[in-house]
């Protein structure tokens, strides 16, 4: 890409972050959703004020956290398999994407073993059958209070992708089923669960994320533009 090229790309990148957060009110995390990019578009959202990234893939993400570094928070947002939550528990600030109990052992002992405690969210499959990730609405209590007894990792709230609709008003029930989960679990107030974060909306649905409560949006196309689908 020549100099003129990628110029022009840094400069509509720090535009959008500059929309996004002047859209988000006070205290809501933007996170940049970074699968497909390149670190020099990263490094440019970061530059115009983006302060966590996240990442769908653990490879790509050690690559790209090797050239941008920590200067910012990194959150796992993709499905993570078994086999890479070691290496996921040293690169990441984050695991947003906690959907299993056997997951959860995988990454306890990890950080064990690196005398480490993971923040992680539960993904919620609010949208049953429009995905196929995360933890169906009625098991997530019984799962959250199994989560309560691990010492290496830290409950902070929930995640929800919601079913990919074209319309994001059709997204409203779940992001409102995911919200009630989170003020349920929050009423139990189980040992070591902390109901902080509610991560929900992507670069169509955030506004009606935020109406619902959410406290982290994630958005990639709204900063970056489209991209090729992978
Ligand atoms: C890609 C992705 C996003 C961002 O989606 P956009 O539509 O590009 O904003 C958010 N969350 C997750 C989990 C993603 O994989």
């Amino acid at each position: 890409m020549g100099d003129e090229k990628v110029n022009q790309q840094t400069v509509e990148i720090a535009k959008s972050v500059k929309r996004v957060l002047e859209t988000i009110p006070p205290g809501v995390i933007l996170i940049a959703a970074a699968k497909g990019r390149t670190p020099a578009e990263v490094e440019a959202a970061i530059q115009a004020g983006v302060t966590c990234v996240g990442h769908n893939y653990v490879q790509e993400a050690e690559r790209m956290i090797g050239v941008v570094g920590t200067q910012v928070q990194w959150h796992m947002i993709g499905h993570l398999q078994q086999n890479k939550a070691k290496k996921a528990v040293q690169l990441f600030d984050m695991v947003e994407t906690l959907d299993s109990w056997r997951l959860a052992v995988a990454i306890d002992q990890r950080c064990a073993a690196i005398n480490k405690v993971m923040p992680v969210l539960v993904e919620i499959n609010s949208g049953r059958e429009a995905n196929k990730t995360g933890v169906l609405p009625k098991d997530v209590d019984d799962l959250v209070r199994r989560l309560s007894e691990l010492q290496h990792i830290h409950v902070q709230g929930l995640m929800t992708l919601g079913p990919r609709f074209g319309d994001p008003a059709k997204a409203r029930p779940y992001f409102q089923a995911t919200h009630e989960a989170f003020e349920r679990l929050a009423a139990i107030n189980l040992p070591n669960i902390t109901m902080r974060y509610l991560s929900m909306g992507m670069s169509n649905s955030y506004r009606v994320a935020l109406e619902e409560g959410a406290n982290i949006v994630r958005i990639g196309t709204g900063i970056f533009g489209d991209r090729l689908e992978k």
